[in-house]
């Protein structure tokens, strides 16, 4: 295993065991549930968005490590940013994992979530890997309809 790849997997690792924003917001909360059944994964997202922003994020993920991981690093990313700035990381973060063949180079403040890059030798693992941010954009989609739940199933 190279250098970087133990990074990698050292990144991956703290967020599977300290998972940040892990928890519930009430009601009136958006509450999403996402669901992998390729692997077995479950994510509900807990979302509460005002003014353009989203004011508040956590979220409840059952499944691999690297569902739980990836929902870890996607919560402290847009966690009191806008909506416009989360789709961006959420468009970036599927361009790097839906590029087979290039390796893609992240701004430093996303750099954690180059560690999920080697996902990418497995395919099957990379829906594990966007789970939480096809949640999270339906999260955003749904608060924006005015609406408080919904679901996302990976095909
Ligand atoms: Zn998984």
């Amino acid at each position: 295993m190279s250098l970087t790849d133990e990074l990698y997997r050292e990144t991956i690792l703290d967020h599977y065991h300290n998972p940040r924003n892990r928890g519930q917001l009430e009601a009136p909360a958006v509450k999403v549930e996402g669901i992998n059944p390729l692997c077995g994964d479950e994510l509900t997202l807990y979302l509460t968005v005002a003014d353009g922003k989203i004011d508040d994020v956590k979220l409840e993920a059952k499944g691999c490590s690297i569902n739980m991981a990836s929902g870890s690093m996607m919560s402290e990313l847009v966690h009191g940013h806008s909506i416009e700035e989360a789709r961006k990381v959420i468009d970036t973060f599927k361009q790097m994992m839906l590029n087979k063949n290039a390796e893609i180079e992240l701004p430093e403040e996303l750099e954690d979530l180059e560690a999920l890059q080697g996902v990418k030798k497995y395919p099957v693992r990379i829906k594990c890997a966007l789970l939480p941010w096809n949640t999270l954009l339906e999260g955003i989609e749904t608060a924006l309809a005015g609406n408080t739940t919904s679901t996302v199933t990976e095909k």
